[in-house]
């Protein structure tokens, strides 16, 4: 897929996000060196962020769906060393996106979730996808043992390639989601539906994020949650109210709680979780 020109007022905020993200990343590089560790990697949200989570947690990072929306690519690819390669990294403690938007695990960052005592949110590798056919099976493992671990925390992995889901096993605080932006066929949707119906997690969700077009070809059954969103990043277009509608109404008919994010602008408040929710 092709980039799209990005405008040169989007530019200079992206600049400007990439540069303070690599200050925070430096100053707690310098923290960790005197033994001071922080949450650099693990990061707190707000309304303002993903509104549907507490924090996001990055020990997998990189992904080569190469969407054209990718807001974290672009971020990454200005402070990034490397390229998007298949070749898989592993990163050192310290290390900064050592290959930029390639593949890479943090294996120093596995524990973080174990230090945050309140029983959180946790949105699984944020900014990549670590059910990509590129990602090596033990750190999907990795990943998967830590929500284990930590029982009082709900983790949620999303992802665009739900193939792979079917092939571990989930704990019972992992929800599982797919993503799909309405530019697929009816017949991809259906595909993706039912892998995401064959995971072993006990919430499965689908994400309209972003919402680009009306999704064609989905059923809800089976699903436990849904989510709907807007691009991110500055100059983002909103979604046509009618799909949300239609989404929404989808949703109160099979009984499914919807969270609507405020980056869509939806008049009312709608921020429902499946329940039990944290
Ligand atoms: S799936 Fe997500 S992380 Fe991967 S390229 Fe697309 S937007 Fe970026």
């Amino acid at each position: 897929m092709q980039e799209q020109a990005v405008p040169p007022k989007t530019a200079r905020r992206e600049r400007l996000a990439a540069s303070l993200l690599f200050l925070v990343a430096r100053k707690a590089y310098g923290e960790r060196k005197r033994g001071k560790e922080r949450f650099v990697f693990m990061n707190p949200q707000s309304k303002n962020g993903i509104d549907w989570c507490d924090y996001t947690w990055s020990p997998v990072t990189g992904c080569l769906h190469g969407c054209s929306y990718c807001y974290a690519r672009r971020l990454v690819r200005r402070f990034g060393n490397g390229g998007d390669s298949a070749k898989p990294t592993v990163a050192k403690p310290g290390d900064v996106f050592p290959a930029g938007f390639s593949p890479t695990f943090y294996p120093h960052r596995l524990g973080e979730p174990m230090r945050i005592r309140k029983p959180s949110r946790i949105f699984a590798v944020s900014a990549g996808d670590l059910f990509g056919e590129w990602v090596p099976e033990e750190w999907i493992e990795s990943v998967l043992d830590v929500a284990r671990q930590c029982s009082r925390h709900t983790f949620i992995f999303l992802t665009k390639n739900p193939r792979r889901l079917p092939d571990f096993l989930f704990p019972p605080n992992a929800w599982a989601g797919v993503t799909i932006d309405g530019t697929g066929a009816a017949s991809e949707n259906e595909e993706k539906m039912m892998r995401l119906r064959a995971a072993s997690a006990p919430v499965r969700f689908v994400s309209f994020e972003p919402l680009l077009n009306r999704p064609a070809g989905i059923r809800l059954n089976g699903v436990g949650w849904v989510i709907v969103g807007a691009m991110t990043g500055p100059g983002a277009a909103i979604p046509n109210p009618e799909w949300i509608r239609e989404i929404i109404d989808r949703c109160r008919k099979s009984a499914v709680p919807v969270f609507v994010k405020q980056n869509i602008k939806w008049p009312e408040k709608i921020e429902e979780y499946p329940s039990p929710a944290l």
